[in-house]
């Protein structure tokens, strides 16, 4: 039997572990000159906004929420269906999740619906690319300034990804990026934000470190209550030796994508992704299971034949954490019923057209 073929994995170069190895030796492994120049690589892919590095995805958001000024008694509108973090930060800073059902076909939060769940408490839309499929930005900016709210986009999954053209994070409001080990772009665990503009990178960087500012040859001056959400110089120089590849991972996904697309068996009555060749990142490649196939049996039986087979994610909502705060089943029908059988398949730039087949024949052979 081949090898196992897991959901995904990280394309790490020789080079950079070797960057990393110097890094080690240099007497400076936290936050220092990598986190810059990782900043700065970061900020010219962005159209020369600011960008500022954090250790987490998550921490980039808690701070995006904190600099948009969102705290008690503010609504902020999301969906259930993303890893729980998007969701969490909006606690986290002691605001209130309104969540919004996805449309089923994009997977992504229904923009009709955003308009009809916006209050006079609603502060901030946090929508979120799934499996690096972008929401629409002109809808979402044009909700946004018609009703004067604040965007945070929770574009984990879709660095890389554009919208008409123009790369995420090159426009917009606060725009947060994930570079966990699985995303496409990783510094083994880390993130950063785009900024509006250059009167919040202070701030944010305050809100980043224990709100500390200095200032002269030792003057410390702590005004705010910040985090401890720094990059480390080990992590920074991985993302820098990422960033190279970023357009031919990019490239090598949307083609294994594409050739999934043509290789799946339609007959097999799974929900396939929207064939997005110009816009996505394509973070994962995720089906929605027929009803009469179980997602946990799916998975074993995967497995087996040597396929690792990932969930992402359940609904939000439906975690105990949630439904103590009131929200319960059957309130967002789309989500409850993809979160709960849909299936990420093996999706990264190392793969060949040959393991889709692979994977492909397998989930033919134990879905007929
Ligand atoms: C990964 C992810 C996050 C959190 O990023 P971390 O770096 O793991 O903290 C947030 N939202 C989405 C949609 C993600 O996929």
């Amino acid at each position: 039997m081949s090898d196992f073929l897991p959901f995904t994995r990280p394309s790490i170069d020789e080079p950079t572990i070797a960057g990393v190895a110097e890094v080690l030796r240099s007497g400076w492994i936290t936050s220092g000159p990598q986190v810059k120049a990782f900043e700065a690589a970061l900020s010219h892919l962005c159209a020369g906004r600011p960008v500022r590095a954090f250790n987490s995805g998550t921490a980039a958001l808690e701070v995006g929420l904190r600099l948009a000024g969102i705290g008690a008694g503010d609504e902020v509108i999301t969906t259930p269906l993303s890893w729980v973090a998007t969701a969490n930060v909006i606690l986290e800073v002691g605001a209130r999740p309104v969540f919004v059902d996805v449309d089923p076909r994009t997977r992504n939060i229904d923009l009709e619906g955003v308009e009809a769940a916006i209050t006079p408490a609603t502060r901030a839309l946090l929508p979120v690319d799934l499996a690096g499929l972008p929401v629409d930005r002109d809808r979402l900016y044009g909700i946004a300034r018609a009703r004067r709210l604040r965007v945070l986009e929770d574009a984990a999954q879709s660095f890389g990804a554009s919208w008409n053209g123009r790369t995420l994070g090159s426009f917009g409001d606060l725009v947060a990026f994930s570079f966990h080990a699985n995303k496409n772009i990783t510094t083994a665990e880390g993130g950063a934000l785009v900024l509006p503009d250059e009167s919040y990178a202070v701030p944010c960087e305050k809100l980043r470190l224990q709100g500390v500012v200095r200032s002269g040859e030792d003057g410390m001056e702590v005004d705010v209550l910040g985090g401890k959400w720094n990059l480390t110089d080990v992590a920074a120089r991985i993302g820098l030796g990422q960033l190279p590849h970023l357009d031919a991972f990019t490239a090598r996904r949307r083609a294994l994508a594409r050739h999934y697309l043509v290789r799946w068996d339609r007959s097999l009555g799974c929900e396939l992704p929207p064939e997005d060749y110009a816009n996505s990142s394509w973070h994962m490649f995720q089906v929605v299971l027929p009803e009469r196939m179980p997602r946990a049996e799916f998975i074993r039986r995967m497995r087996e034949a040597g396929i690792g087979v990932g969930v992402h994610y359940p609904a939000i909502h439906l975690f105990a954490l949630y439904r103590a705060l009131g929200w319960r089943a059957g309130q967002f029908p789309h989500a409850e019923r993809i979160g709960g059988s849909i299936a990420t398949l093996p999706l990264f730039p190392a793969m060949s057209e040959a393991d889709v087949e692979r994977v492909c024949e397998a989930a033919k052979r134990i879905l007929s």
